[in-house]
């Protein structure tokens, strides 16, 4: 373990020059002071929780101290945002404040948001509120203990300084940590600005710096940009499969590793619906939840014109074309076992896809039904959650054909069908009335419901003693937030 002040930096984004990133520094905000951090995130640094309480982490986390290898950095990128292609993005209110190599050989990002204004600011304050970084914090730390590939968050400090949304609000900071923060629009923009050679560096420095393993292959460009295909692939059919909703994947928000990237009104579903629109500002649905996987392959279009001028059209096309079949053997496998099944049968897809479909007319709460068929033995089970169905005669058609399915399987006792499921069907979720709750305690002063429900989503799949408010349905009023989409 090592203490905050012996970070090792190397900040090789940085050393790309000025073209790609400016010199900014952060400006610091009033009385800051932590509202929580994460364990496990700050181990990817080699530190331990107890340096979270030291008064120089808040000090260099709220922009009033900065470490001499530092070297803060506002990233350039433009992007496609709800299909329209905005030709200058950048980093407008987060910076990359170093890259720091810890014990393992790994490099991480430290991404500081709402660290003020820097040259991209455009309009905006280049703050961020301390709703919309705790919210980026609990859902980068509950995915993470999902098991779904994302960027990390290692604390949120709040602070007394005003910054005006709707209304007035206070200003906070989010330590992100990710391997690295170039985006697909990081790419769009050195090739819609017409900067051949900028974007020929920006590519031979993801492929040396995070897909070295494509330089050992005939074509390094395109090798890269299949296992991006692949990446994204797996990692949307995660999201489909727990039911998240990214709520705003325009190309500027999706990272160049396949990761969950840049949280804005992002939700869980409660009730599972098809046709959830998680962003009160996306009027057409473009980013529905059922619509994730469409946008996804169309943002992999978006980042392959950007890659033209070193791959063939062809083999892009072709690249894009394993997105769709790699999506659906991931989702079906990942839907697989959410039921308890341990091998793939032809109808598994349609089994899968009767039970979306009776959980969508009867409203039923997506997360709880796998965690509840998993509570017992199956047929017992499955009396157990009939009543929270419309359709009931469909539903027990449905549970014939499962309890069928899962006798047919040769795979061991009833007790481990459970134990299997329990490992992958989660009992605590980042519900939006969850996070609403410890948003509202923590606006007031009070950070002890924000620190235990962090504490509850980092071991989602076991059950944890005094916690079962945190494993219920959500009450009326928590299924209908309008989520604020200002941050
Ligand atoms: P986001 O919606 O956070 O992904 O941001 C989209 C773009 O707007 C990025 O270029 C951000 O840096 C910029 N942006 C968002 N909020 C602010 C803000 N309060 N001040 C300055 N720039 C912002
Ligand atoms: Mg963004």
């Amino acid at each position: 373990m090592s203490a905050l002040d012996e970070l090792d930096f190397d900040n090789r984004f940085a050393r790309l020059g000025d073209a790609f990133s400016t010199s900014v520094l952060p400006e610091p905000i009033d009385e800051p002071r932590l509202v929580v951090a994460s364990e496990s995130a700050l181990a990817l640094l080699d530190l331990d929780p107890a340096q979270a309480e030291q008064p120089l982490f808040v000090e260099v986390f709220s922009g009033h101290k900065l470490w001499a290898d530092a070297d803060p950095r506002a990233m350039v990128y433009s992007g496609h945002q709800f299909g329209g292609y905005t030709p200058r993005l950048g980093d407008g209110r987060g910076l990359l404040l170093g890259e720091v190599r810890n014990q393992a050989g790994e490099v991480w990002d430290l991404h500081l948001k709402g660290a003020g204004p820097t040259p991209f600011s455009r309009m905006g304050d280049g703050r961020a509120v301390l709703r919309s970084s705790i919210r980026e914090f609990l859902a980068s730390e509950a995915l993470h203990a999902l098991g779904v590939p994302t960027s990390r968050a290692a604390c949120v400090i709040g602070s007394s300084t005003p910054v005006w949304r709707e209304t007035q609000e206070r200003a906070a900071m989010v330590l992100r940590l990710a391997q690295s923060h170039v985006r697909f629009g990081s790419f769009e923009y050195f090739y819609y600005t017409k900067q051949p050679e900028q974007l020929k560096q920006l590519g031979e420095y993801v492929l040396a710096n995070h897909y070295p393993h494509c330089l050992e292959q005939a074509e390094p460009w395109l090798a890269m940009f299949t296992e991006i295909v692949e990446r994204n692939a797996g990692l949307i059919a995660q999201w489909q499969a727990y039911g998240f909703c990214h709520g705003v994947m325009n190309t500027d928000n999706m990272s160049i590793l396949g990761i969950t990237f840049d949280f804005g009104p992002f939700a869980f579903l409660d009730d599972f619906d098809q046709n959830f629109i998680c962003n009160h500002s996306d009027h057409e649905g473009r980013y529905s939840y059922s619509n994730q996987v469409p946008i996804a392959q169309w943002n992999l279009s978006a980042l392959a014109q950007a890659l033209t001028p070193f791959i063939s059209v062809e083999a892009l096309r072709e690249a894009i074309g394993l997105f769709l079949p790699l999506y659906q053997a991931h989702y079906d496998d990942l839907m697989r076992r959410r039921l308890g099944l341990t091998c793939a049968e032809d109808d598994d897809a349609q089994l899968v896809s009767q039970l979306l479909q009776l959980m969508q007319t009867g409203g039923v709460d997506y997360h709880l039904f796998f965690r509840q068929l998993g509570d017992r033995p199956a047929a017992e089970a499955l009396r157990h959650v009939r009543d929270d169905f419309i359709d009931i005669k469909g539903f027990d058609a449905w549970g014939e054909r499962y309890l069928t399915r899962i006798a047919r399987q040769d795979d061991g006792s009833e007790q481990q069908r459970r134990e299997r499921m329990h490992a992958v069907n989660p009992l605590y979720v980042l519900r939006n009335y969850l996070a609403q709750n410890a948003i509202e305690a923590a606006e007031k002063g009070d950070y002890e419901e924000v620190r235990r429900l962090h504490r509850v989503l980092s071991d989602p799949f076991n059950e944890q003693a005094g916690m079962a408010q945190y494993a219920q349905r959500p009450p009326d009023w928590g299924k209908h937030l309008e989520i604020s989409c200002s941050s």
